[in-house]
C-alpha cells in the first residue's frame, strides 16, 4: 500500500509533479494492499488463457481455407468439442494449481522486493527488465525441459503436455500439475535476480503466457510482428518439438532459438526444414518439365 493518499502528498514526497501514469497508478493503488495488487495476476492469467487463443481458433473453425496455408501441420484438424475439452482441462488446472499458487506465493514476491511504490519505472527500464526476464527464463526453461525429456521425467510428468502433437493456443498451459509448479521456477528467477515494479511483474507474467500461446498456436504467420524479434523461435520452432513427440531431442527452448543452436539440439529441426524446402522447390519446379 502506498504511503501517501493524494497526488499532492505524493508530489511533495517525490519533490516533483507526478506524470499522468503515476497519477493514474496512485489513484488506482493507494487504498489497495500489495497482496491484492499481486493477486491481479490471477485475473490476468484467466483472461489470457481464455481469450488470447480465440482469434486463430475462430479462424480455423470458421474460415479454415483462408488460414490453411499458414497452418504448420495442415492435416491435423481438431473439432470444436476437442478444443473445448482442452480448455476445460486447462481451467481445471488453473483453479486447482495456477490460482492457488499465486495466492500462496506472495511472501516470496515480498521477499525479493517487488515494489508497488512511486516513482514508476521508465519505459526503457521496464523493457530492459523484461528482456532480462525472458533471457533467464529461456535458458533455465531449456534445461528443465530437457530434463523432462529423460525417460522418468517424460513418462511421469511431461507426457501430458505432449498429448497434442499438433498444438493449439489453448494447449500452451496444458500440462501435468507438477510441470506447472516446476516451470514456475524459471518464470520467478528473473524477477528474483532483477526485482522491479509490480507493473513490470504483471507485464512479465502476461507477456510470457501470450508468447507461450503464440508458440503453441499451430500457425506460422509470415507478417507476425514477432518475426522482427532476433532469435525468436515462434510457433514453427516449438511445433516441431510437439510433432516429433516423446522421442524429441530437438527444440527444447521456450522463447529463443540460440540455446538449441549452441547445444546442438536443433539438428533434427534444421534437417526437417531443409527437406521441406527441397520438396517445396521440387513442387514448384517439376510442373515446368512437360514432355514434348
Ligand atoms: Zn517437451
Ligand atoms: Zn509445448
Amino acid at each position: 500500500m502506498l504511503p501517501y493518499k493524494t497526488v499532492a502528498e505524493a508530489a511533495t514526497a517525490l519533490g516533483r509533479p507526478l506524470t499522468t501514469l503515476e497519477a493514474i497508478w496512485l489513484n488506482y493503488s493507494a487504498d489497495k494492499s500489495d497482496y491484492f495488487l499481486y493477486c491481479h495476476n490471477i485475473l490476468f492469467l484467466f483472461l489470457i488463457f481464455s481469450v488470447a487463443p480465440l482469434p486463430l481458433i475462430f479462424l480455423e473453425l470458421k474460415l479454415s481455407d483462408s488460414v490453411q496455408p499458414f497452418k504448420i501441420q495442415p492435416k491435423v484438424k481438431l473439432s470444436s468439442s476437442e478444443i473445448f475439452r482442452c480448455y476445460k482441462s486447462v481451467m481445471k488446472m488453473f483453479f486447482l494449481v495456477v490460482g492457488p499458487l499465486q495466492l500462496v506465493s506472495y511472501p516470496s514476491i515480498k521477499m525479493i522486493g517487488i515494489r508497488t511504490s512511486l516513482p514508476l519505472p521508465s519505459g526503457w527500464e521496464i523493457a530492459m527488465q523484461l528482456l532480462v526476464y525472458f533471457l533467464i527464463e529461456d535458458y533455465t526453461n531449456y534445461w528443465i525441459h530437457r530434463f523432462l525429456h529423460c525417460k522418468w521425467g517424460y513418462e511421469k510428468i511431461h507426457r501430458v503436455h505432449h498429448e497434442y502433437m499438433a498444438p493449439i493456443g489453448f494447449a500452451a498451459p496444458y500440462a501435468h500439475w507438477a510441470e506447472i509448479l516446476i516451470l514456475g521456477i524459471p518464470s520467478f528467477l528473473g524477477p528474483a535476480i532483477v526485482p522491479g515494479h509490480m507493473i513490470t511483474f504483471w507485464l512479465w507474467i502476461a507477456l510470457r503466457q501470450i508468447e507461450a500461446i503464440d508458440t503453441h498456436s499451430g500457425y506460422d504467420i509470415p507478417w507476425s510482428p514477432t518475426k522482427y524479434i532476433p532469435f525468436y523461435g515462434g510457433a514453427d520452432h516449438h511445433d516441431y518439438h510437439h510433432y516429433v513427440g516423446g522421442l524429441s531431442h530437438s527444440n527444447f527452448a521456450s522463447v529463443f532459438t540460440y540455446c538449441d543452436y549452441i547445444y546442438g539440439t536443433d539438428k533434427g529441426y534444421r534437417y526437417h526444414k531443409k527437406l521441406l524446402g527441397k520438396s517445396r522447390w521440387l513442387k514448384a519446379v517439376v510442373p515446368m518439365y512437360r514432355p514434348r
